[in-house]
């Protein structure tokens, strides 16, 4: 049987581990200290542990670095890695340098079930998901490269390949490990966890008692373009997700963001931008609009600046509150399962 990783353990059951092996509870602290903290790769390098533990530890557990496939160097800065998991699939992780600090996106699952029509990563379908170690490894990973330049990952972004509601304990794992403060002490507020509107998830997640930032993949102002653009949208209307929305806001008392890929002729119209706005009218809500990265597969094309500008003016002529992302690695295969993707068609040739 597969030694389950070490980054799936949250600092609760490595107490409870280091009690049954007999040790002081202290010792959970140390070995927490030599994953997160001085970031180690080998489990002979926790010298304040005995070898007996060491060896016991390395009998029970796996510590093994994400392989990086490849990582491709943006010239502003951002970095997209595939990294190899132990049973050969290929997983992305994107740093990006803002004047704000240091984010990374990380990877919920091995490709996506979901299907929206201007992502990549729904290509090949879902393979399976990841562990909340696998999740936590990426930014483990991250902040190593970010060592060699002695900077810090300051917030991460849960927006790689996959939908983390349909993996969702993990993600909640994920979460819980990176925020504690004797692990890597990302705050809650620095979280954001991007959703395609899985609606039962979303009402879950209002009972999780988190601080972190939710985001909800909007992309269409109204059912119909909703339900072309993301089938998702079949399965949890718009009208529901906005109930869910609604609700979550109100529970929590934090304010959601929706984010809005402006695609080409689809939905970036003036009157898309009416429709949004009356939707979302006085909300307080945030509204981040994406320039879509080019997908050859669909042949979706971007969005010129002047018209994003103009459906900015829109949506604020309804106060409602609009950013819009900055681009990163336009230069490098930036968009999400893009590169992924790549990887899988040079092995299909190939095999
Ligand atoms: S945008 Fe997210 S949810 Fe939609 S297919 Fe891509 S990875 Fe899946």
């Amino acid at each position: 049987m597969m030694k389950p990783n070490v980054y799936d353990q949250p600092y609760t059951e490595w107490k409870k581990w280091m009690k049954e092996q007999g040790e002081p509870a202290f010792r959970a602290d140390q070995l927490m200290d030599w994953l997160y903290c001085k970031r180690v790769t080998a489990f002979e390098q926790m010298s304040n542990l005995s070898r007996d533990l060491r060896e016991q530890l390395a009998d029970s557990f796996t510590l093994d670095a994400l392989e990086t496939i490849t990582a491709q160097q943006s010239v502003d800065g951002t970095v997209k890695f595939l990294f190899q998991l132990h049973d050969g699939h290929a997983i992305e992780t994107v740093v990006m340098r803002h004047q704000y600090g240091n984010s990374v996106c990380v990877t919920t699952q091995v490709g996506c079930r979901i299907g929206c029509t201007f992502c990549a990563s729904t290509l090949g379908g879902l393979k399976r998901n990841l562990t909340a170690g696998e999740v936590v490894a990426q930014v483990v990973a991250a902040q190593r490269y970010l060592d060699e330049a002695g900077e810090r990952i300051s917030s991460v972004v849960v927006m790689g390949i996959g939908e983390p509601f349909e993996n969702y304990e993990a993600t909640i794992g994920f979460i819980r490990i990176i925020n504690d403060s004797r692990g890597l002490g990302i705050g809650q507020r620095h979280i954001t966890v991007s959703t395609s509107g899985i609606v039962p998830s979303i009402y879950r997640f209002a009972d999780e008692g988190l601080q972190v930032v939710l985001a909800i993949s909007l992309h269409a102002p109204n059912q119909e373009l909703r339900k072309k653009l993301m089938p998702v949208s079949r399965r949890y209307p718009l009208e529901k997700l906005l109930e869910a929305c609604a609700v979550y806001e109100e529970k929590t008392g934090r304010r959601l963001t929706y984010e809005y890929a402006l695609i080409g002729g689809k939905n970036d119209q003036s009157e898309h931008a009416h429709e949004l706005g009356q939707l979302l009218a006085d909300s307080g809500s945030l509204v981040n609009l994406i320039p879509v990265n080019y997908v050859p597969e669909r042949n979706y094309t971007r969005t010129p600046r002047n018209q994003i500008f103009r459906f900015q003016r829109i949506l604020e002529s309804y106060r409602v509150k609009v950013t819009i992302r900055r681009e990163h690695g336009s230069d490098i295969d930036a968009a999400c399962g893009q590169l992924r993707a790549k990887h899988l068609q040079i092995e299909q040739r190939s095999s």
